[in-house]
């Protein structure tokens, strides 16, 4: 299947109410040239140098999201066009983003990562560090950054019940801050090999990379 055919059959398959963030890392800019032919938007990318070049190139009418691990030194770089960030581990970064998007008289749209997977190779925060850092949040009042929701990884695993008993915990912490915060609009889980699982379980936003350009020859 071309990554035409791809686009399309996610278009018609998932649920309205579901974003597609096509994840474009380690892809050429033809590629993401053909997905946004096909009427893709919603692209996302893990680094953010590389972001940054293919967003030069690309059309400007694409929204640009950061899906992965970000250093607070690399900031700067996508401020100035960045449409969502999903991967927020900590109080620093957030200021540092909030810093940043005032700079460029913007206001960027973020996501908290929760770790949820059995992994310790996976970044996010701890739920139970939440409202902690919630109530630090609205303390320190950031004009800059909005949280819309939140992040989450499953572990690497086929055991699909275990993937769904953490996208399940993930949900469940989602509706508690939604009730908190009327501007949650976000819930980002799933990939290729378990967004089907991610969707019964609530997610509105999922993150897919190899089912619609193929495989990545060296994963980051
Ligand atoms: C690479 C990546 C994806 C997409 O992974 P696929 O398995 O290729 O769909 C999703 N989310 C994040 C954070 C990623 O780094």
């Amino acid at each position: 299947m071309s990554i035409t055919d791809n686009i399309k059959k996610f278009r018609e398959d998932l649920p309205e109410h579901v974003d597609l963030c096509a994840v474009s890392k380690v892809k050429p800019k033809e590629a993401i040239q053909e997905a946004y032919d096909a009427g893709q938007r919603i692209f996302g990318e893990n680094k953010i140098q590389e972001m940054t070049d293919k967003q030069e190139e690309l059309p400007d009418d694409i929204q640009w999201q950061m899906v992965g691990h970000v250093q607070s030194n690399k900031v700067k770089y996508m401020a100035p066009y960045v449409s969502l960030v999903h991967a927020v581990h900590k109080m620093k970064l957030l200021k540092e983003i909030n810093k940043r998007a005032k700079q460029n008289e913007r206001t960027i749209d973020c996501l908290i990562q929760v770790k949820i997977a059995d992994e310790d190779s996976k970044f996010g925060m701890d739920a139970d560090k939440l409202d902690d850092f919630f109530d630090q949040v609205d303390e320190r009042e950031y004009e800059h950054v909005r949280i819309i929701g939140l992040m989450g990884m499953a572990t690497l695993t086929d055991d699909a019940d275990q993937i769904k008993k953490e996208f399940n915990f993930l949900h469940g912490l989602y509706e508690k801050y939604a009730k908190r915060y009327p501007q949650f609009s976000k819930l980002s889980m799933g990939m290729s090999g378990d967004y089907k699982i991610a969707l019964e379980c609530g997610s509105n936003l999922v993150r897919v990379g190899s089912s619609i350009f193929g495989p990545r020859n060296y994963d980051k």
